[in-house]
């Protein structure tokens, strides 16, 4: 047993004592975003109200601690990724930013027609649609990873993927609809063994603690702000420094450069080369304020408490047999996917939002994955460390409610 005290942490998040209609608050959408502690809202409040300026170019003293501000949040970062240089991280709009930088930029020389792309089938679109646009523009092969109905991936169906003309592996960290963790580091391990490079789409899985890449063996790791208690507007690119120096640019503009003249250009060093014009300062700030409180954390009671409320979601909705539920792995993350029978899961919502409950339905910018479990939609309640048991039972509640409502 921990100690981990949930009234107490959820005292940081001031929205949390919100009402909706009569009922208060179950925010259960946790992985579409989650809310903010008041440390994050704080650092950015007082970043503008004290200490804001652009970054890089000033020689003035509010230029200057806006810049060291910016790069202090950097430095947080590369601890939060366990980086083996804060050279490593690029800051990016979010974690659909990221994934495109560097689909454009390896698509510039490094991966051409005939190369191919291994990807599962349970990736997010924003882990699709980049590389489905060098399908098209480039001819680069897009092979597909199977997954059973846990998100469980077949290793040895992996390797018989894997080839010489492989250049990438691009897997998600955690499913955002199944909570299904891929073995990550076997799969990079197998990839490198083929000189491919592995990329982890790490948006659902870097607000669980701290990140080891270098145990994760992984060449590209992605992060986005707004699901790590951070802001929206801003995301982190980690690439392995040997790997980021070899990159052209995406985007050209201020601060990505060395030199300009009228014949030509050269480029400045990662990560500036990949942050062309004025970049997200304040979000960085808050991200970094973010990363930093999450460090503060005590993981081990914020874990336990949340894989006892997706257990107990689990449980409760399996036993009023009206609920078919979507992923069952012990080791899942906290996220519950679930149809009501003869109920389509936006009456679901619209239903649940009625009594206060807050989750998500649709395909979870999912379509692969929703085409493999045979639905076109479900609903989907994703659990926070704030989150009680209480908002778990008015779940289970608001469901029965909607289900006599429905049938
Ligand atoms: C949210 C999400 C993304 C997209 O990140 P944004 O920062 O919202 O652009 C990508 N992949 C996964 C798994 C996600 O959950």
């Amino acid at each position: 047993m921990t100690d981990f005290d949930v009234d107490r942490f959820r005292q940081q998040f001031p929205i949390l004592s919100r009402d909706i209609g009569k009922s208060p608050l179950a925010y259960l959408d946790n992985a579409a975003s989650v809310q903010k502690p008041q440390a994050v809202i704080d650092a950015m409040a007082t970043a503008m109200a004290t200490s804001y300026a652009n970054v890089h170019r000033g020689l003035h003293t509010l230029a200057n601690e806006t810049t060291a501000a910016f790069e202090e949040a950097r430095t947080i970062a590369a601890n939060y990724l366990g980086a083996a240089s804060q050279d490593e991280i690029v800051f990016c709009s979010g974690g659909t930013d990221a994934i495109n930088l560097v689909a454009n930029s390896l698509g510039q020389d490094h991966i051409g027609e005939g190369d191919e792309i291994i990807l599962s089938v349970m990736e997010h679109h924003s882990n699709i649609v980049p590389w489905h646009f060098l399908r098209e523009r480039k001819g680069v092969v897009l092979k597909w990873l199977d997954v059973d109905e846990n998100g469980h991936i077949d290793i040895e169906a992996y390797k018989a993927n894997l080839s010489p003309r492989t250049k990438l592996v691009a897997i998600t960290g955690q499913s955002n609809v199944l909570g299904a963790f891929p073995d990550v580091r076997t799969m990079a391990d197998l990839a490198h063994d083929v000189g491919a490079l592995l990329l982890v789409d790490g948006c659902q899985h870097a607000v669980h603690g701290p990140v080891d890449v270098q145990a994760l063996n992984c060449d590209f790791y992605v992060l986005t702000g707004h699901k790590t208690y951070g802001p929206t507007g801003i995301g982190v690119l980690y690439g392995r420094q040997s790997v980021l120096e070899g990159m052209p640019p995406f985007r050209g503009g201020g601060e990505m450069i060395d030199r300009v003249d009228l014949d030509g250009v050269t480029y400045n060093e990662p990560p500036h080369r990949f942050e062309a014009g004025t970049p997200p300062i304040l979000e960085a700030i808050g991200l970094g304020a973010a990363l930093s409180w999450v460090m503060e954390q005590d993981h081990e009671g914020l874990r336990s408490h949340e894989r006892a409320l997706t257990d107990h979601a689990m449980e409760a909705l399996r036993s009023t047999n009206i609920v078919t539920l979507y992923g069952a792995s012990p080791e899942k993350g906290p996220i519950v996917a679930f149809n009501l029978k003869g109920a389509h899961p936006h009456d679901v919502a619209t239903l649940l939002d009625n009594k206060g409950v807050a989750v998500r339905a649709g395909h979870h910018c999912c379509q692969p994955l929703m085409a493999r479990l045979g639905v076109t939609a479900t609903a989907r309640a994703s659990f926070a460390p704030y989150n009680t048991h209480d908002e778990v039972d008015a779940l289970v509640d608001a469901c029965v409610k909607a289900h006599n409502l429905l049938n």
